[in-house]
């Protein structure tokens, strides 16, 4: 076989282990992500507690104090 031919196959089975290699790291990246969540995001205004309710929540009880407090709007 000649040199050349030698170092072509060489050279793409190097780019194919990569390429395998960065599509499993980015297959593990995602599954890892966490996905976007629906849920509200509450700011206690007497304690400063950040919490998490259900997006048809309205009022939410703080958990920490016991406040009831709206959502944070963006
Ligand atoms: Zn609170």
């Amino acid at each position: 076989m000649p040199v050349d031919t030698l170092l072509f196959a060489y050279v793409v089975v190097l780019l194919g282990a990569l390429s395998l290699v960065i599509a499993a790291t980015e297959l593990h990246r995602r599954r890892l992500a966490p996905k976007p969540s629906e849920d509200r995001i509450f700011r206690c205004r007497r304690c400063g507690f950040v919490y998490t309710d259900d997006a048809d929540v309205d009022l939410s009880r703080c958990s920490q104090c016991g406040e009831t407090n709206e959502p944070v709007r963006f």
